[in-house]
């Protein structure tokens, strides 16, 4: 693994300029251990499209979404993985350890299912539970009522199955237990069923979860104001859509779906997706534990977080981490990441988030090679460039690159094709190839300037039919950390498909693999922009 030199100046710039004219407000910043802090911010909070316009800066608090799991991941490790865990009487009370089964931090009078029995507090904070991955058909909400009827022996009808134990599948529900599971780890919640006041337990649940961050967590550092619900006063920033000129979205109004507690929802979802903090609250955090100072995690508790020195199976596994390294030009380095995001639209606004948190570099003489922390978030989505058009994407059935459309079908199954990853085309390519349209049948991008060109739609068996904007692609070839390569015209039915450097992929309009020209054009696709992107590449122009 390499030990890169980080100027931390340059960082700086390459994160300002990458953002500037393409988000409506962010803050951010980068600290060694060595190294004083330096703090960024630009554009605005809220804009005038919500009355007054304010600046984005290092105290405004903001919603940090999935971040949230790397502070639920902190306060279960900090009681959980000790070696007096489960030795101890009186602070932990079910004597639990993270490899104790999850199910006896349940509530004792919850009626549960037996399948899982087996499941860890490490599984959960590995994402290695089974339990309903993020966005699979029928996943359960993460509010009290709905983990009880997901865990309980009759689930509501459309539930997804419990996924194999020790397969990697991100899940929301799996973290938004610890707001029940740490309660009932220290015994700060009643253990007698409520009866009738069973929604007034769920809020004790929530406001007891964060007693134990205000106390364990952010306490332990002097900080005062992060909430699991909007912060009170009327500085934090709501979200948008670039550039901010239709009004964005204020998350205080948000209730979870069949929600009747008056009220916002937000601290009652609390343990996965939510939690508001600003830069300047959460840069000590970063830095303790950066340091290793102890006021927060002990050097083992960190290792074991970036998946160092843990049972097997779990290798490699951060717990509350999304990501331990990155590969930039043939280096591998040391890139320990948590990422969130977040996005609402209702009829008074709309927008969305971005936020990421970071360790990177390595321990040693030198000050410049850290080890270093940084922070970014964004309340906004991150424009592309002028021209673009996102809202593409990869069929995971027949690997084409659609936009979802009234016309739309897949070779691989006649029906509508299935939405993966997201893509993003433009008008405005500068030596690029145009003449690729969208055909308004099977919603494939296509390139047929010729009534002579290959073409064949799975819609109807003829030719597809281009219709609307004209996309101009770039012919480069050329992989960032952006942009991905190995997208290829089939010369078979006309359409663009992801050929991952084979000369056949996919489901054909025209019978079995598309076919590709290997010595023809290898076109290079833009992918959306998040923050953890943002710090990547910054990191990658500062070393
Ligand atoms: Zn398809
Ligand atoms: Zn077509
Ligand atoms: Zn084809």
């Amino acid at each position: 693994m390499g030990t890169p030199m980080v100027n931390v100046s340059n960082f700086v710039s390459a994160v300002q300029s990458r953002l500037k004219n393409s988000v409506v407000g962010y803050s951010g910043v980068i600290g060694g251990a060595a190294i004083p802090a330096a703090k960024f911010s630009a554009g605005s909070a809220r804009t005038a499209a919500n009355g007054q316009s304010f600046p984005f800066e290092s105290s405004t608090p903001t919603g940090v979404g999935s971040v949230s799991k790397f502070i639920t991941a902190i306060a279960a490790v900090q009681l959980l993985d000790r070696p007096d865990a489960g030795g101890v009487v009186g602070w932990n009370i079910l004597n639990a350890t993270l490899d104790s089964p999850m199910y006896l931090g349940l509530p004792t009078y919850w009626d549960l299912r037996h399948d899982i029995q087996a499941i860890t507090y490490r599984d959960l904070l590995t994402h290695t539970s089974g339990l309903a991955a993020e966005s699979s058909q029928g996943e359960p909400g993460q509010d009290y009522f709905s983990l009880k009827t997901y865990l309980s022996p009759t689930p509501a009808l459309g539930t997804p199955a419990l996924g194999p134990r020790g397969s990697y599948a991100y899940s929301n529900v799996g973290f938004a237990l610890f707001r029940l599971l740490l309660p009932n780890v220290v015994g700060l919640v009643a253990t007698e069923p409520p009866g009738q006041y069973e929604q007034d337990r769920a809020f004790e649940y929530a406001t007891k979860f964060q007693a134990i961050l205000n106390d364990n967590l952010w306490g332990q550092l002097g900080i005062t104001g992060p909430s699991q619900g909007t912060p009170a006063g009327a500085d934090h920033a709501f979200m948008y859509v670039y550039p901010g000129s239709s009004p964005g979205y204020d998350f205080s109004q948000w209730q979870y779906p069949e929600q009747t507690w008056p009220g916002e929802g937000q601290p009652l979802i609390a343990g996965a997706a939510t939690c508001w903090a600003s830069i300047d609250q959460f840069t000590p955090v970063l830095d303790s534990i950066n340091k290793i100072d102890q006021r927060l995690l002990t050097p083992a508790q960190w290792s074991h977080m970036q998946g160092i020195d843990v049972p097997s199976g779990y290798e490699g596994y951060g717990m509350g981490i999304d990501r331990l390294t990155v590969t930039l030009e043939n280096n591998q380095y040391r890139w320990v990441e948590k990422n969130g995001g977040l996005g609402a639209f209702v009829s008074t606004g709309g927008g969305s988030l971005t936020t990421s948190v970071a360790f990177f570099g390595e321990s040693g003489a030198n000050p410049n090679n850290g080890p270093f922390y940084a922070a970014l978030f964004i309340n906004s989505d991150i424009l592309a460039g002028p021209g673009s058009e996102d809202g593409w994407f990869i069929c995971t059935k027949c690997e084409s690159l659609f936009k979802p459309a009234n016309g739309n079908v897949c070779p691989a199954n006649g029906k509508a094709h299935t939405q993966g990853s997201q893509y993003i085309l433009s008008n405005n390519q500068p030596g690029g190839q145009s003449n690729w349209r969208q055909c308004s049948k099977c919603s494939a991008l296509c390139y047929e300037p010729a009534a002579t060109d290959p073409s064949k739609c799975p819609a109807d068996g003829g030719r597809h039919t281009p219709t609307g904007n004209t996309f101009v692609l770039s012919q480069t070839g050329q992989a960032t950390l952006e942009i991905q390569a190995n997208w290829r015209w089939c010369k078979n039915c006309g359409v663009l498909a992801y050929s991952a450097g084979n000369a056949s992929a996919g489901k054909c309009a025209a019978g079995g693999p598309h076919q590709f020209i290997l010595s023809d054009d290898n076109y290079a696709i833009e992918a959306p922009l998040n923050a953890d992107g943002v710090l990547i590449e910054a990191f990658s122009k500062s070393i």
